[in-house]
């Protein structure tokens, strides 16, 4: 198999509500059947307009609590609380699940690459923004493009945020090595590697966090894989989910 390539796409402009991501980005790649496209979840949410103005945004109760509780603007935490389905944690940050099973940090809700004074909301369905950017590519472009939609998410026992996959199309999120034999003879049990995660990583490394303007990535042969789309945890798995709550309600924290 050949080497795995990775191109940072440049020269993409500022995005704004309406503009045509698959088509921009068409422009700029030549893209060849089985390439994957990473494109930052930012780009996303305000080229399809999941924008919204502070000024517009009127706090709740629960929404002026946790904004004293925690430091921050009480129309941001409402813009949090909206995103949410299920709020994990209140303190010392807001973490919260979304509907298609996403945990995130402050819900995914950004300050940052946009105008003052508005937030970006992470796109509503991740999966069919993937799905759909797939289909405007192949109809563009005529080839086969597999897709993730990234965000750059803080996580448990380590210090620094790295790129999560919070939507894909063209391949499952997870490989999967159970029943694989290792180079010594063993049956692998429990082996199932999050590939989605794994490119959105080194793609958001790509990408960088703050002025550099590269919104998007491409893999070339990464190869196939088989697996299946089972990333998250079901609530009866995640023990973290369930340990959190219980702390979280200890210490008087309500949902
Ligand atoms: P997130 O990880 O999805 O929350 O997005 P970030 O705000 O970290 O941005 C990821 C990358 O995209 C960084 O290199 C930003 O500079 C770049 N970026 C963000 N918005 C735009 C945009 O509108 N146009 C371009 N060209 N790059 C952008
Ligand atoms: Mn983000
Ligand atoms: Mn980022």
């Amino acid at each position: 198999m050949e080497d795995i390539q990775v191109m940072g796409v440049r020269g993409l402009p500022l995005i704004h509500a309406g503009d045509d991501i698959a088509a921009l980005v068409c422009g700029k790649v030549k893209f060849e059947d089985g390439d994957i496209l990473s494109i930052a979840s930012t780009i996303y949410s305000k080229a399809k307009g999941y924008t919204k103005k502070l000024a517009d945004i009127t706090a709740s109760e629960r929404a002026v609590r946790l904004g004293k509780l925690n430091g921050e603007d009480p129309r941001f935490v409402q813009a949090v609380l909206d995103a949410s389905k299920d709020i994990i944690m209140e303190h010392p940050f807001i973490l919260s699940e979304m509907a298609y099973g996403h945990i995130g940090v402050r819900a995914g809700v950004d300050q940052s690459n946009i105008e003052d004074g508005m937030v970006i909301f992470l796109p509503p369905d991740p999966m069919k923004a993937a799905e759909g950017l797939k289909d405007e590519i192949k109809k563009i472009a005529k080839k086969n493009v597999g897709v993730i939609i990234t965000d750059t998410c803080g996580r448990s026992f380590r210090r620094g945020q790295t790129g999560n996959a919070i939507g894909w199309s063209g391949f499952t999120a997870i490989r999967d090595f159970r029943g694989d034999i290792d180079l010594f003879g063993h049956v692998l049990k429990i082996t199932e590697e999050a590939v989605v995660d794994e490119i959105a990583g080194f793609a958001n490394f790509v990408m960088g966090e703050s002025n550099n303007g590269v919104p998007a990535v491409v893999f070339r042969n990464c190869g196939r894989w088989t697996g299946h789309d089972n990333l998250y945890f079901t609530n009866d798995e995640d023990i973290t989910k369930r340990v959190l709550k219980k702390e979280g309600s200890k210490a008087g924290f309500s949902r």
